[in-house]
């Protein structure tokens, strides 16, 4: 992620807060199926949105491709 793109990301998704307009975000879309985790937030006071790649889909991890031994 770009330095930008995590400032926006800290200030939309962390805090919860638009960049926009200051109102309040929420997260509207969670997108998984591309193997890549992907959050889009959105501000309903002014209509703010942004998406974010927050790294790789959870099911990638457990998948078994290079993950960790399974318990027996
Ligand atoms: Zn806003």
């Amino acid at each position: 992620m770009a330095t930008d793109e995590s400032e926006l990301y800290q200030t939309a998704a962390v805090e919860r807060r638009c960049p926009q307009c200051g109102g309040r975000t929420r997260l509207v879309e969670k997108d998984t199926s591309s193997g890549r985790d992907m959050r889009e937030y959105g501000c309903d006071a002014c209509g703010w949105r942004r998406a974010f790649d927050v790294g790789p889909a959870l099911w990638t991890l457990m998948s078994g491709d290079g993950g960790g031994e399974p318990e027996s």
